[in-house]
């Protein structure tokens, strides 16, 4: 049987090659500070940045290294509108006119990365190379055709559908039944990307620490007093950027974030060429299932990296791997014969009605929960906003502030539903695939 496993597999992200998670201590933690960050992610370090650069005295604390958290982990898919709306009914969820405002801002958030990557001649391979979202059915393939105009709505004339006729010139796998190409999209490096952060933030002033849990935020005459695993700070402000590892830090935020893992795996180097008679316009390529997958080149063109959901429950590095490298030669058949380097797992948040929230509650500030893979665009926009907020300094709300943030009654933060639901998903995608077959 041939083995899937390369002499030197590693169970960490491809990225930390490159860019690994930095351990930053100090020898005492300050007494007082302007602002605390909680969480050194995008959001996190987006949000320290703009305050630092504003004259706010910053600290971020995370309790693992330094972007050991999902920014280090992501796959490095770059969009706007087509990243933040993707899993629900925009409209019938917010109304007409919040709808466009979110999906406005949600495109604004991409512009300002990629300006904001050219502007501060930051390192991260990024590439404005379009996105495909390859369709898993016909009946897949009508509903994007429509979602599209939900996208194309206005200005933007940015989606395009290409028919499976059209779509070698894009991605070479019969697994596609067309699909819509998103010319707004892109790819990065997500640790150099974040490391690049790590660096403005330094720059900035931000007093950055790792490796010391927050135990508990209370309310002071003055302020607000944090306590850690190394000793309390005072502060004005606090922000909770902690993402998909939120914890019971925050019981209000933990009854409202549902962690989901998701896992991506990189080839052995396989050569340009192989690489480029896969995917041979560069860009990636996502799939339209409920329980997505997706496929893109490494930054040097050599390797594929392969991402998606292996199972709803807890199982083995080595277990995932072998399931995702089965969905991705199902996809890509010339793959079979090609060995895994690296896997490696990290966590999302998700929100019940899939959006991203920014916001205040007991006096905190918060910027949270990507909804799957549009965290990099909207959690570096977001602790952005959360940034403005505290310094008092936004002209307009963001469309993401205030928004409904629903829990459930009988959820407290263990996602016990998450195995039942993720069943039922790939129950419908496989029924769906079936009926096609049979058309
Ligand atoms: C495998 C994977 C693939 C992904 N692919 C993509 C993609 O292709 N494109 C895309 O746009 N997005 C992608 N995402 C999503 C994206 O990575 C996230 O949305 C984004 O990084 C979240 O940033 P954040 O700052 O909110 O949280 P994080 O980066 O997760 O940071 C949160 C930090 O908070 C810290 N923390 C939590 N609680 C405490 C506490 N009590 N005390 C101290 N510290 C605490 C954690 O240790 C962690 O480091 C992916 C995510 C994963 C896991």
């Amino acid at each position: 049987m041939f083995n899937i496993f390369q002499d030197n597999f590693k169970e960490d992200p491809y990225w930390w090659d490159d860019a690994p998670p930095l351990k930053l201590t100090v020898d005492e933690i300050p007494k007082k500070v302007d602002v605390v960050i909680i969480g050194s992610g995008y959001s996190g370090l987006s949000c320290a940045i703009e305050l630092a650069r504003a004259g706010t005295e910053v600290l971020v604390i995370d309790k693992v290294e330094i972007g050991s958290g999902a920014s280090s982990r992501a796959g490095g898919l770059t969009s706007g509108r087509a990243g933040v709306s993707k899993l629900i009914n925009l409209e019938a969820t917010v109304g007409d006119r919040r709808a466009n405002e979110i999906l406005e801002e949600a495109d604004q958030a991409y512009t300002h990365l990629q300006d904001f990557i050219k502007f501060e001649n930051i390192a991260c391979d990024f590439h404005h190379c379009g996105r495909f979202m390859g369709a898993h059915s016909r009946r897949a393939y009508d509903k994007i055709a429509f979602k599209m105009i939900e996208y194309n709505k206005g200005k933007h004339q940015d989606f395009e559908m290409v028919t499976q006729a059209e779509q070698s010139k894009i991605v070479n796998s019969d697994y596609y039944k067309g699909g819509m190409f998103n010319h707004n999209a892109g790819t990065i490096h997500p640790a150099k990307y974040h490391g690049e952060l790590v660096r403005l933030s330094i720059e900035a002033g931000v007093k950055l620490i790792s490796n010391t849990l927050v135990k508990k935020i209370t309310s002071t005459k003055s302020g607000k007093e944090v306590f850690t695993s190394n000793g309390s700070i005072k502060a004005e402000s606090v922000m909770i950027g902690t993402g998909g590892y939120t914890d019971k830090l925050s019981p209000y935020h933990r009854k409202r974030i549902i962690p989901m893992s998701s896992t991506l795996i990189a080839t052995e180097k396989i050569g340009r060429d192989r690489v480029n008679e896969i995917l041979p316009l560069g860009c990636p390529v996502i799939d339209t299932k409920r329980i997505i997958s997706y496929a893109r080149r490494s930054p040097d063109g050599e390797r594929i990296l392969f991402g998606g959901r292996a199972r709803f429950t807890p199982i083995g590095a080595r277990k995932s791997t072998m399931i995702l490298h089965e969905t991705m030669v199902k996809i890509f058949p010339s793959l079979t014969d090609t060995q895994i380097t690296h896997s490696w797992t990290g966590l999302m948040a998700f929100t019940f009605d899939f959006l991203p929230k920014l916001g205040v509650q007991d006096g905190n500030h918060y910027a949270l929960a990507c909804n799957g893979g549009s965290g990099i665009v909207m959690m570096s926009w977001l602790g952005r906003r959360a940034a403005q907020n505290i310094l008092g300094k936004t002209n307009s709300l963001s469309a993401f502030q205030n928004l409904k943030y629903k829990t459930h009654p009988l959820y407290t933060g263990l996602p016990w539903f998450v195995p039942m639901v993720g069943t039922w998903y790939r129950f419908r995608d496989w029924t769906e695939e079936k009926i096609d077959k049979g058309r």
